[in-house]
């Protein structure tokens, strides 16, 4: 198997908190691999290192043998590896092809020079995910307008937009009814096994991590608490104590 993502012994300090600790996982090509832990528990900020936010103070992160923990979100992003939030970043007052196309990181003209340009390659590009995600039928209606759920779907098919190799996902299914979730996940799953696309996914739904990952790194306090199958995890009493003390 080859390793896609390698995290070696990171640690992050904010002020007096310790918000990673000494962590190290990794992620193979292919693989779709769940992050959990309580609140708290250091998840986002091992994002933002990873994906270039703010600097680690020390440790390594390296992606597809490339060390990356000394760049920046847009080139990292360009190496096709890139993270979604929690809270959709959608504009609503611009349409799903609008918010669609600014999305693409490596044109670097600004808005509205991108919106005049429109380049076909990204317009088909764009009608492919809409139909991909379900909401081609809504495409030229004002973002704003969807429920929750479809703007997560629009945010993962704005992700995809930029050919990623891997998506870090925070809670994907947060705030979505469970008829949506289901369609979500279905995405999820063909966007891995379809484009191929690698996933690492932190997730409060017990039952859909458990569905989806194979594997999954359980954090708390900032430290690396285990690392297992759903099945492993899921029994594990330190990861129970963790979430029952949180
Ligand atoms: P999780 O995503 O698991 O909820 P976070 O990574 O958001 O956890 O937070 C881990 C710890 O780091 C928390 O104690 C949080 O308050 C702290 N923290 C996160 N980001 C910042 C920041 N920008 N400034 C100060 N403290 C932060």
């Amino acid at each position: 198997m080859t390793t896609m993502l390698n995290v070696e012994s990171v640690s992050k300090r904010f002020g007096g908190i310790i918000a990673n600790s000494d962590i190290s996982m990794h992620v193979n090509q292919g693989e779709i691999v769940g992050l959990i832990g309580p609140n708290g528990s250091g998840k986002t900020t091992l994002y933002n290192s990873i994906v270039g936010y703010h600097p680690i103070d020390s440790g390594s992160v390296q992606f597809e043998g490339q060390e990356i923990s000394k760049m920046l979100v847009p080139q990292i992003a360009r190496l096709g590896l890139l993270r979604t939030f929690q809270q959709t970043r959608i504009y609503g007052a611009m349409t799903c092809v609008e918010n669609m196309l600014i999305s693409v990181p490596h044109k670097e003209e600004g808005i509205f020079a991108l919106l005049q340009r429109h380049p076909k390659a990204d317009l088909e590009r764009c009608d492919e995910l809409m139909e991909f995600v379900g909401l081609y039928s809504k495409r030229h209606l004002m973002a704003g307008s969807l429920s929750f759920g479809q703007q997560k779907l629009l945010e993962f098919a704005m992700a995809l937009m930029n050919e990623p190799k891997m998506l870090l996902l925070d809670e994907p299914t947060a705030g979505i009814n469970p008829t949506l979730i289901n369609g979500l996940l279905d995405r999820l799953l063909r966007a891995n096994q379809e484009f191929g696309i690698t996933l690492l996914v932190i997730e409060h739904n017990m039952r859909v991590i458990m569905n989806i990952a194979k594997r999954i790194y359980c954090l708390a306090h900032g430290q690396l608490l285990a690392e297992g199958g759903p099945n492993e995890i899921q029994n594990d009493p330190r990861v129970i104590d963790a979430y029952l003390g949180a």
